[in-house]
Parts: structure tokens; C-alpha cells; sequence
């Protein structure tokens, strides 16, 4: 193929995945004039999920997009409530930064937000791996064969991370483990008589129940509206082998007021793993291909959409200078491991150590405040703040009598500080030296808790 032919052919941008990262980054590199083509293998009508979910606040205002309202919003929230894998705690945090918002309703808005910037959609199109030139990515292929060549390729196809799984170089092509996914299942049901208790708690309304630390996740209870309840579970696989699916139907079938058809639902993995390369020549990962899920709460929704600004953002600076080589769009992997990666790490940290405790040791941790109101703000927040001497010392004290589970905490606090350190020396510029060597740290200081 002559130089000119292939000229001919290259668009500007190639997303692959019309889901939340996608969408987003293709409505702002359209809204920025670039020739944006998206290739998703779903039809228009399956995309989404069938089910609500809870989105951060701020990403909406980050990324530019206006907030849910309408149908597409349901009934805010109050605030959250942390109830113990035993029952004894009920532990009402301040606040709760999420939209509850329908998932099929706000797939749809982002997609035509994206079409009517210019996005050009190919609903149907499954793509099956990148095409390379020397070290650059120049395309993609489809599974008809055909394809597609842009000067920027960009991997936002979820879980399944297409083309960074086949791009081997650095650790884009990371085998994800059971252990680095969580395995989620949520259903709505009509409820006749409104009131539910769980374990004899009774459920306001108003309020989000998270039963934390259950079955090595979580479990929650919703009231969408008056008389529709869902109820969820999340199960971190490789730890547990409880079906997330039995847990919600043993929680409907052991209420007598709940009815036993479900109207909505379904579930899925979702990747929780610590994000780290996320671009390289002339491509980008972004959303959960590049592992920007919250640890700690399985919400990707939010880092997806801030991720896709940022990436929006250095891909569209790097187009205009006809620059997108790694050097260039490395400031977006610097942004986001700034502003969310280096808090993922520290959670990803803490929550692989979490999971070696024993649903009575959780209990514990949470019934004697060793674990306070504080932390688990900052974990459903996917935020992360370093645990300094005296806060151990305290927690210490708090749990004297049980020495053995304290120091299992020591040890998560120092090695949780240890990565969060490790991720602001994360090289501000690409130097492949520098960066390989930090990434053999990352390695390092993971390598003894994931033999585990
Ligand atoms: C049961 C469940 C409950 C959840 N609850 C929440 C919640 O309450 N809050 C929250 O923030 N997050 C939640 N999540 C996680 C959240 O849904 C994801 O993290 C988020 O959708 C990630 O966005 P994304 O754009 O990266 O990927 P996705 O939204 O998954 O989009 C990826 C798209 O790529 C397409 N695709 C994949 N492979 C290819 C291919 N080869 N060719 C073309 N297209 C392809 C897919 O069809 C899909 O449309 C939940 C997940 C599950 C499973």
C-alpha cells in the first residue's frame, strides 16, 4: 500500500468500546474537531447496563458532563451507612458523593452527547486486536479483517482490555488474576408492605446500606424509590467462592414482603486492580482497560470519566503538535496517577491485606473503631491519606488483646504508606530506564501480599 493511500485512510482518533470512557472522550475530541471514530462490538439497544448505579458527583462536573436529572437520576441519597460483616456496628458516614443514576438512561445520553459533537459510532464492530508499525500502534483490527488506521488508538473496552492485553511491552498486557476482580450482582424488586430490616435493622429509605467486609466484599440494600429495593453483593473472587447472585436471592427470599420477580438486574467482574502503564506510542488505555476502578468500592464509573477528560485533553494537545509519541501523552498517565492512581495503589495495598482477615476480625477492626468513620469515608471516596505513627500507636491500643490481628494491620498500614510514596516518584517524564525501574518497585512491594 503506497504512503499516500494510507494516508488517505488514517483518522484522526480510534476508540475502541462506546461505553462510559469512550463516549466521554469521544464527545470532547469531537468537540475539539478531531475525526473521532468509535468501534463497539454491543448494537446501540444493548449497551449500558440494566440497573442503576451510583456515579460520583464531581466526575460529572469534571469531565463536562452535565449531571443526571429526570428519570435518569433516582432518589439521592442521604448518606451511607457501614454496617459490620457481624450486625454490631451501624456506622453513619457524613455524607454520600454518588448520584444514583440509571444506567441505560445515561449510556444513551452520553452516546448522543458524543454524536451530535461528530463522533462517528460503528455499533457491531468488534475489534480483536491493535495493529502495530515498529513500536507504534497505527490501528486496530476488526474481527471481519478489516482495518482501521488512525495517529492515536485508544483501548477503552472495559474488562476486557483488547488491545492492551495484546500489546507486549512494559506491563499494558498484565494478566489480570481472580484475585485483582470482584464479582457483582445486583437485582430491583417491588416491595409490598415498605418496611425491611436486615438482622433486625431497620432500613431508612433514605439511606444506602453497605454490609462491609462481607463474604470479602460487600453487600448493600437500596430503596430506589418507595416500593423498590435493591439489593447487591460484590464478592472478591479467588478469596471467596460465594456466587454474589445466591447472596441477593437468600437476602429476597428471606423476606416475605419483598416479591420474588425481579424487574432489573444482572452483574458481572469488575477489575480492581491498581492502574500503572496506561499509554505508549500513538495509544492510550483508559477506564477499567487501564485499571482505574476504586478498589475499595468497585466504582469505575466516576475514574472513567475524569480519566477520559485527562486523556481528552494530552491526546487533543499531542494531535495539534503532531506529536503522540509516548513522551507526549505521558503526561496523561502522570495526571491521573497524581490526581487518582497513587490512591488506587495505596487502596489496592490495603484491601489485598483486608482480605486475609476473617469476617470476625473485620468485625472487630470496625466494633472497636480501629478502623474509624474517617477510613472508610476516604475508601468509599477512593481516596487514600497516609496513616501516620500516632494513629497506629492509638489503633494499637484500642486493640491490644489482639496482638496478632494488629500487627497484620501494622504491616497493612506501613506497606499501604510505602506504595502511596512509591506512586508520587511515579518518573513526571517518560525515560524508559527510569520508569521500568519503578515499575520493578511497584512489583517489589506488591510481590509478598499476592503470594498470599
Ligand atoms: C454488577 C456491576 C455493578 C457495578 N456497579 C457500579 C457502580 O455502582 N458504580 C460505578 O462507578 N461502577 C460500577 N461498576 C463498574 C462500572 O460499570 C465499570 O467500571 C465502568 O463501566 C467502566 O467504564 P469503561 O468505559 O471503562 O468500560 P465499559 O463501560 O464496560 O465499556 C466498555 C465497552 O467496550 C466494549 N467492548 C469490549 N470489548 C470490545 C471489543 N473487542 N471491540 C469493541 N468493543 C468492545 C463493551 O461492549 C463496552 O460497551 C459495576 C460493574 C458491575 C459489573
Amino acid at each position: 500500500m503506497s504512503k499516500k493511500k494510507q494516508k488517505q485512510k488514517q483518522t484522526d482518533v480510534i476508540i475502541v468500546g462506546a461505553g462510559i470512557a469512550g463516549c466521554v472522550l469521544a464527545f470532547h475530541l469531537a468537540n475539539s474537531r478531531f475525526e473521532v471514530k468509535v468501534f463497539e462490538k454491543e448494537k446501540l439497544d444493548n449497551l449500558g447496563h440494566d440497573w442503576c448505579d451510583s456515579i460520583e458527583k464531581k466526575a460529572f462536573a469534571y469531565a463536562n458532563i452535565p449531571p443526571p436529572k429526570g428519570k435518569e437520576r433516582k432518589n439521592d441519597r442521604d448518606h451511607l451507612v457501614i454496617l459490620s460483616p457481624d450486625f454490631q456496628s451501624t456506622i453513619h458516614l457524613k455524607h454520600y458523593d454518588y448520584w444514583i443514576v440509571d444506567r441505560k438512561l445515561f449510556q444513551e445520553r452520553l452516546v448522543a452527547l458524543a454524536e451530535k459533537a461528530g463522533a462517528e459510532f460503528n455499533f457491531g464492530v468488534e475489534i480483536v486486536e491493535p495493529i502495530g508499525r515498529g513500536q507504534w500502534v497505527v490501528g486496530v483490527k476488526t474481527k471481519e479483517e478489516q482495518v482501521e488506521n488512525a495517529r492515536i488508538v485508544i483501548d477503552c473496552s472495559g474488562k476486557d482490555r483488547i488491545l492492551a492485553k495484546n500489546i507486549e511491552i512494559l506491563d499494558l498486557n498484565v494478566e489480570m488474576k481472580k484475585k485483582d476482580k470482584v464479582k457483582a450482582y445486583r437485582e430491583l424488586h417491588k416491595v409490598t408492605d415498605g418496611k425491611i430490616d436486615w438482622k433486625n435493622i431497620p432500613i431508612d429509605k433514605n439511606l444506602l446500606y453497605y454490609r462491609y467486609g462481607f463474604e470479602k466484599g460487600f453487600s448493600w440494600l437500596n430503596f430506589e424509590d418507595n416500593n423498590h429495593l435493591e439489593v447487591g453483593a460484590g464478592v472478591g473472587k479467588g478469596y471467596s467462592d460465594r456466587s454474589p447472585k445466591a447472596i441477593v436471592n437468600d437476602f429476597i427470599n428471606s423476606k416475605s414482603n419483598v416479591e420474588n420477580e425481579k424487574i432489573r438486574g444482572g452483574g458481572g467482574d469488575i477489575l480492581i486492580r491498581r492502574p500503572t502503564t496506561m499509554v505508549w506510542y500513538g495509544f492510550l488505555a483508559v477506564g477499567e482497560a487501564a485499571c482505574q476502578v476504586v478498589p475499595t468500592n468497585g466504582c469505575g464509573i466516576g475514574p472513567a470519566m475524569i480519566a477520559a477528560k485527562m486523556a481528552a485533553e494530552v491526546a487533543a494537545d499531542a494531535l495539534r503538535r503532531k506529536e503522540v509519541s509516548i513522551n507526549s501523552l505521558w503526561q496523561y498517565q502522570v495526571n491521573f496517577i497524581e490526581e487518582r492512581g497513587r490512591n488506587h495503589a495505596a487502596l489496592d495495598m490495603l484491601r489485598k491485606h483486608a482480605l486475609l482477615f476473617s469476617e470476625e476480625e473485620f468485625s472487630f477492626l470496625l466494633n472497636k473503631g480501629i478502623v474509624t468513620k474517617n477510613d472508610l469515608e476516604l475508601m468509599i471516596q477512593g481516596k487514600y491519606k497516609k496513616i501516620g505513627l500516632l494513629k497506629m500507636f492509638l489503633a494499637f491500643f484500642k486493640g491490644i488483646k489482639r496482638i496478632k490481628l494488629m500487627l497484620k494491620m501494622g504491616k497493612a498500614a506501613v506497606m499501604s504508606n510505602r506504595i502511596y510514596s512509591h506512586y508520587k516518584k511515579m518518573p513526571k517524564e517518560y525515560n524508559s530506564r527510569k520508569y521500568f525501574e519503578w515499575l520493578l518497585g511497584h512489583m517489589s512491594l506488591f510481590e509478598e501480599i499476592e503470594q498470599k
